[in-house]
C-alpha cells in the first residue's frame, strides 16, 4: 500500500513558509526548493539498502557501511522538477537522472507526453520522481506510467506540497509508489493550483510570469 509522509521537521516547514511568500524572489526560492528536497529525500533514502563494509580509522578496523548511489535514478518531471534533482544530486552525486516532459490537453485534460529521456532500470534500480506540486496528480501517475513501462519497480515520488486530490488520485492509480512531501495543503482551486500553495512553482523558479 502507498504511504504519505509528511516530513514536517521545523526546518522544512521554515523553509516552506519562505517560499510561499509571495514577496520571495526567484533565487531564494531555487535555493530553498533544493534544500527542502534535500531533507526529504534524506527521510526518502531512509530505506535504501546498506551494505557492510570494513574501513581502518587511524586505529582500529571498524564496522561501517555503503550504499550504491549509481543504482538510483532521479527523474523530475519538466520543467518544476529539475530544480528538486539537483537537491537530491547534492545527497547522491553519483545517482543517474532521467527527464520526463508532460503537458495537459487544455481540451481533454489528459497528460501528454513530449519528451522522456530514463537510463536503464533494472529490478533493483531506486527511482525518485520529483514534482514540486502534487495537484491533480495527472503528471505524476503519467511520469510513474512510462518508467514502470521502462522496467522501473522501485519508485518514490518527492513532492514540495501535495494537494488530497492528487494524493488520492496516485494512490489508486499506482498503489506501490510512496509519496513524500513537505506540507499537505487543503484543496485545489478551479485551475488546478494547490490551495494555499505557492502559486505556479515553475514561474516562481524561472521568473517566467
Ligand atoms: N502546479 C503548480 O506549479 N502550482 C500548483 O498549485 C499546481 C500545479
Amino acid at each position: 500500500m502507498s504511504r504519505l509522509v509528511v516530513v514536517d521537521h521545523p526546518l522544512v516547514k521554515h523553509k516552506l513558509t519562505i517560499m510561499r511568500d509571495k514577496t520571495t524572489g526567484p533565487k531564494e526560492f531555487r535555493e530553498l526548493l533544493k534544500e527542502i528536497t534535500l531533507l526529504l529525500a534524506y527521510e526518502a533514502t531512509r530505506r535504501v539498502p546498506v551494505y557492510r563494509k570494513e574501513v581502518e580509522t587511524p586505529l582500529a578496523k571498524a564496522e561501517g557501511y555503503y550504499f550504491e548511489d549509481n543504482k538510483i535514478v532521479i527523474v523530475p518531471i519538466l520543467r518544476a522538477g529539475l530544480g528538486m534533482a539537483d537537491g537530491i544530486l547534492e545527497l547522491l552525486p553519483n545517482a543517474s537522472v532521467g527527464h520526463i516532459g508532460i503537458y495537459r490537453d487544455p481540451k481533454t485534460l489528459e497528460a501528454i507526453e513530449y519528451y522522456a529521456k530514463l537510463p536503464v532500470l533494472d529490478d533493483d534500480t531506486v527511482i525518485f520522481v520529483t514534482d514540486p506540486m502534487l495537484a491533480t496528480g495527472v503528471s505524476a501517475i503519467k511520469a510513474i506510467d512510462i518508467i514502470k513501462n521502462s522496467g522501473g519497480k522501485d519508485i518514490t515520488l518527492i513532492s514540495l506540497i501535495a494537494a488530497p486530490e492528487g494524493v488520492r488520485a496516485l494512490q489508486d492509480a499506482h498503489t506501490d509508489v510512496d509519496i513524500y512531501t513537505a506540507a499537505l495543503d487543503s484543496h485545489l482551486n478551479d485551475h488546478g493550483y494547490i490551495i494555499p500553495g505557492l502559486g505556479d512553482a515553475g514561474d516562481r523558479l524561472y521568473r517566467t510570469k
